[in-house]
Order: C-alpha cells, then structure tokens, then sequence
C-alpha cells in the first residue's frame, strides 16, 4: 500500500490537508507536473514561474525529511498529468492518490480527467480544500446561494467560523525511509531568468518568520497606513498565498493567536480563541482583506464563467470596450502622463508586484477614462504578477471594471490626482519611479503642468479624465 501525494497550488508541508491525510493513512511518495505549454496558454507570469520552480526546490528538500520523495514530471500541459500520474502509480504500486482541491476551469477539467482515469485503473482519490478558511460553498445565504455581497458574505463567515473554519494541519510526523528517490532534474530547464525574486526569500519558514513580524509590529496600523503605497504597511504575504507556500487559515490563526502554528504544536481541529471581538481596528480590517480572498474563490466557484474571460454582469460585455495599441501601449509601459498611473505601472513592471491601491488605480484609469476593455488588463497583470492569482485578480478587475460582483458603481471612477493627493500627498512613491519627476516639487508632481512636464522630459495626459469620465458613465447608463 503506498500513497501519493499530487501536489499543485499547496507547495508547503504545514497546513497541507492532503499531504497529512496521506502520510497518516501510510507510506507516502509526492509528485509535481511542470506544465509550460499550459502557464504559456494561461500568460503566467516568468517571475511566478521561477518562483515556483524556487518553491519546489525547497519542498523537495522539506519532504525529504521526513522521508517522502518528490517526483517532478514534465507534462508540458494539462491534457498530459492524468496519464503521468496514473503512470506513476502504475511504477510504484500506489493504491491512493490525495491532492487539495482547485477551482479554476482548466484546472478542474485537469482534476477530472486525472481522476477518471485513476479510478479506471483501480486507484482512489481523495481530495481536500485547503486555500480558504472556509471551504466554498459554506457561507451561503437563506437559499442556499452563494453571497453576492461581500458585506453579507463577511458577516455570515464571521458569525460562522467557529464551527465551519477548516481544520489547520501541522506538518506531519517523518516517515520510515524508502528505496523511492526524489527527482527533481527536469526543473533545470525552468530555471529562467526573470525580475528579481529577493523580496520573495524562498521557503516556508521564510513565509512564516513575515507573517509573524507582520502579526507583531505591523498590522496594528493597517487600517490607517495600508492605501499608502509608500509605506510597508501590508503584509506582502500574497505571493506566498499564490503559491500555496503559505494558507489564510494559517494567516488566521496567527492573528488569533500571535503567532503561526509550526510543528511542535497539536494538530488543532478549532480556532485559536472563539470571539473575533478580541481583534483591535488593524487586526479586523486585515483579516476581512484574507475574507475577500475567500470571498472571490466562492465566487469562482460559484459563477465558473468569470475564470473563462465573461463578466460576472454579463450585460457589460455590450459595453463598446476598446483595445487601442497604443493607448495600452501607454499604459502597460507607464506613459500615460498620469504620474500615479505610470508610478504604478512601473513599479509592476520592475518589481512584479504593486500596492494594492495602486491596482485600483490603474484597473479604474484603463477601464474607466481608456474605456480599455477590462480582460486586456488583468492578461497584463496576470503575466506581470509574482502574486498572480485567478480568483483575486478577476475580482480586482471586474470590481475595477463594475463589470463584476459588488463592483465599485459605475459613477464612482476615481480621479487619478484626487488619488495622489489623498495617497502620495508628497509624491514620495511617484519620485521612486517616475525618475523624470524626481526633482520636482510636492506642489506640482501630482499633476504637473505642461511645459513642466516638457521641461523634465515626461510626456502629457493621454486622456483628458474629465471627458472620458464623463463618456464612460454615459455608456453605463445607457447599457440595454
Ligand atoms: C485590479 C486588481 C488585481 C489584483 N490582482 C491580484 C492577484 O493577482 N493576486 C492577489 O493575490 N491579489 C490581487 N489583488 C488583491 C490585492 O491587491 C493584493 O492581494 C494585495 O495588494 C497583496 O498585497 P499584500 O499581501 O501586502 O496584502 P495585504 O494588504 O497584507 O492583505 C493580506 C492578504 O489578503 C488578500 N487580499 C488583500 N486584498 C485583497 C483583495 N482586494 N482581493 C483579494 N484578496 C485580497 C491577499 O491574499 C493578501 O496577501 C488585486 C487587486 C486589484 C484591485
């Protein structure tokens, strides 16, 4: 009898309900299927690439303590894991095959071909939810639907936690040793250059050390610092979230308790503490942004059509969205002439990641002022994005867009220089990235004036945002 372990979204050994559900039933061996062709058809970020192939260097390394050999397989694409795995049950007599559950739609269809043909070959399946605190489905309203309000979403998981918050694994006891070798050799052509990855160190431990040092010095000033993007105010933990080296469920317990639960602790099947009433200002708003992230996974799962590039009001696709080359151009390269825009846009572009603000910003000045339609966007942050995340970043579009689910309304379009004067009232981010603007005064970066602007060598306003503003709401309004 021997298990295997079909790791994905979850490269992590704490908190993995599959890998634990396994090595308790028995001896257990792990495999993970590369699939290039398929990150190619999905636009996958290189940096999110590289930082997987970095993740799974380090989970072989973690498995290999406690004596669980990793297999890396090539499959190249989706269509070539079911067989690969059944393969390698095939070679090593495996009897059970567990793996955590995914909701995206190209990855389901991978999951049921993988298990018909587990299941032809005799082989069973056991599958867990692993990425929310509650798993999708839960947290339903008074017909048993699926919530499409976050507000109503958030106090039903809040009221409900107790009993439905998923159980929170350790990592598992070490295993006797097997005559099963790991390897991992075809993670040598996956080595790409990309955007340095240094802000992301590489490990779990490293996940949890940042949770930690956010729980205990930061989070108490998140509600008031977290929409200034010049301030390290958040907890930079989603790229860790994307690559499932680290849950919310573990994020949430470390908010309840202080700390994050490692191996020297029981196997805890409730919450640290029952009332979240103990929470302080920071702490509150903090957890309820890990809601929203639960929140846009219920929807996934709920509305498949927003993982297939529909909107979630599918009456908005006959908007007159439009692709301009060069507008987008403008955008994607942070050449708008909107010093916040392109501050953003640049920080994406250099560092793989951006403030979430920031992402509003931009997400509401491509939809809203270039009338650009929405999909283009996310595709560009989703190739762009060391956090790239389906769930999240389709929610942060379509509520961008208001093509999506409790979406910003359509009146409210931010002005990007009411942003800046809110936000970066000094213009402290835009000097770190708009380098053309660098000397100018806090007085005039927000919105400098023409001939400034040609003075220093940076271009003007594609869009004049009172215009277009006023245009896009014109075309809501009309929408039949
Ligand atoms: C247009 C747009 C696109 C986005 N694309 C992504 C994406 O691809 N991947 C991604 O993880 N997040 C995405 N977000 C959500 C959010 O911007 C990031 O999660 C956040 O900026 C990550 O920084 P942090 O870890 O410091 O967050 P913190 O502020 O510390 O929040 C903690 C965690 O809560 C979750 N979270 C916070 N805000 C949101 C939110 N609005 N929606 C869903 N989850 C949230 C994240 O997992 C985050 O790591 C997007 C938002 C917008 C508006």
């Amino acid at each position: 009898m021997l298990n295997l372990v079909w790791f994905r979204n979850d490269l992590r050994v704490y908190d993995n309900p599959a890998l634990f559900q396994a090595m308790a039933k028995g001896q257990t061996i792990a495999v993970y299927c590369l699939a290039d062709k398929q990150w190619d058809q999905h636009g996958l970020a290189p940096i999110q690439r590289r930082l997987i192939v970095d993740h799974l260097i380090e989970l072989e390394e973690q498995l290999a303590k406690l004596n669980v050999p990793l297999k890396v397989i090539d499959c190249q694409s989706f269509t070539n894991v079911a067989g690969a795995i059944a393969q390698l049950c095939l070679e090593h007599k495996v009897t059970s095959v567990f793996y955590n559950f995914q909701y995206e739609a190209n990855e389901l269809a991978c999951t049921e071909q993988t298990l018909n043909q587990l299941e032809v070959s005799g082989i069973s399946a056991h599958g867990y939810h692993d990425q929310c605190v509650v798993a999708p489905g839960n947290i339903v309203n008074g017909s048993g639907e699926c919530y499409k309000v976050f507000s109503a979403f958030f106090k039903n998981w809040s009221a409900n936690l107790q009993h439905l918050a998923r159980p929170l694994y350790p990592a598992p006891e070490s295993q006797a040793g097997t005559d099963i070798f790991s390897d991992i050799a075809c993670l040598k052509d996956y080595l790409i250059d990309t955007l340095p990855t240094d802000a992301w160190p590489t490990g779990e431990e490293e996940a949890h050390d940042r949770l930690n040092v956010f729980i205990e010095q930061n989070v108490k000033d998140y509600k008031q610092q977290r929409d200034f993007p010049d301030l390290d105010a958040t907890s930079q933990l989603s790229v860790y979230l994307a690559l499932g080296v680290l849950t919310t469920r573990q994020c949430l317990q470390a908010l309840l308790s202080g700390r994050v639960m490692t191996h020297s602790q029981e196997h805890s099947q409730g919450l640290a503490i029952a009332s979240l009433d103990v929470l302080n200002e920071g702490e509150a708003c903090w957890m309820s942004e890990l809601v929203w992230r639960d929140f846009y996974r219920n929807i996934l799962v709920a509305f498949p059509r927003v993982s297939k590039n529909k909107p979630f009001t599918e009456i908005t696709d006959n908007l007159p969205w439009n692709t301009d080359p060069i507008a987008f151009k403008a955008w994607c390269d942070g050449k708008t002439g909107i010093p916040i825009v392109d501050a953003a846009m640049r920080q994406l572009n250099t560092t793989g990641w951006m403030h979430n603000r920031l992402r509003m910003i931009v997400a509401m000045f491509l939809t809203k002022h270039l009338m650009i339609d929405w999909r283009l966007g996310e595709a560009y942050f989703y190739n762009k994005l060391a956090d790239a995340d389906l769930a999240s970043n389709n929610g942060g579009w379509q509520w961008s867009a208001s093509t999506g689910v409790d979406a910003v309304p359509y009146f409210r379009i931010f002005n990007p220089y009411r942003q800046t004067e809110r936000f970066d009232p000094k213009g402290s981010f835009i000097r770190k990235y708009v380098k053309e603007l660098e000397g100018v005064t806090e007085k005039a970066i927000c919105q400098p004036s023409p001939s400034l602007a040609k003075a220093c060598g940076y271009p003007e306003p594609i869009v004049d945002l009172k215009t277009a503003a006023a245009k896009t709401k014109e075309l809501f309004k009309g929408l039949k």
